[in-house]
């Protein structure tokens, strides 16, 4: 663990300006004209999976914008952990309500992180979550102590309903077969209050209206 631990410590200022490299790509799924942009992240999050020691790295084709794969199998014995998130971003108006350009990330101290945070459209949601995942992974690749097998699926469509997911996990049980799915694009319910989502079971939205009598009863 030390050992990891010490890996991290050397590269962090490497982490951080891969990570910012990243931000700067204005991968926004749900507007046309940045088609571009959104397939070029997909080609940096497969190189960051590469340098970082993952095997069968792909851009696999979708109807839509590409998934990106990666893996690492160990030992066929040993669980296996899948790593989800995606590289696409929302789009980043009202711009009049960002005080600085939102693909240029930057790191500043504020009352709610007084240890300073990163500040760019995706830090939070979601590729600072997953590059911290591909992190992890780099370090324990590079120090020998991965404990588990492990894949990646990273997604450029989940701002716009993940549409071509849903047939890409069908084509591919085998590929994706794993003991746990791990996922960094859940809640926090506060800034004190770590938040650990234990399950997933998909999300159905209601409106619900009640229409009442029209005079008092
Ligand atoms: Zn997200």
């Amino acid at each position: 663990m030390q050992e990891t631990l010490n890996y991290i410590n050397e590269n962090k200022q490497r982490y951080v300006d891969e990570l910012f490299e990243l931000l700067k790509i204005a991968s926004i799924s749900a507007d046309p004209a940045y088609k571009d942009e959104v397939l070029k992240c997909a080609d940096e999050v497969a190189k960051h999976l590469k340098n970082a020691g993952a095997d069968h790295v792909e851009v696999c084709p979708t109807e839509g914008y590409p998934i990106v794969y990666g893996e690492k199998i160990l030992d066929k014995n040993l669980p296996t952990v899948l790593v989800y998130g995606h590289y696409d971003v929302q789009p980043p108006d009202p711009l009049e309500l960002w005080t600085k350009p939102p693909f240029e990330p930057y790191i500043e101290k504020t009352p709610l992180h007084p240890e300073g945070a990163i500040f760019a459209r995706g830090a939070a949601d979601d590729k600072g979550q997953f590059f911290m995942h591909v992190k992890a992974f780099e370090a324990m690749m590079k120090t020998n102590t991965l404990p588990c097998n492990v894949k990646f699926i990273l997604e450029g469509e989940e701002e716009v309903g993940s549409k071509s997911l849903e047939g890409f996990v069908k084509q591919n049980t085998e590929k994706l077969a794993c003991d746990t799915i791990l996922i960094s694009d859940t809640h926090i319910y506060s800034n004190e209050q770590p938040t650990v989502t234990t399950g997933l079971r998909g999300l159905s939205y209601v409106e619900v209206e009640v229409e009442g009598p029209n005079r008092d009863l």
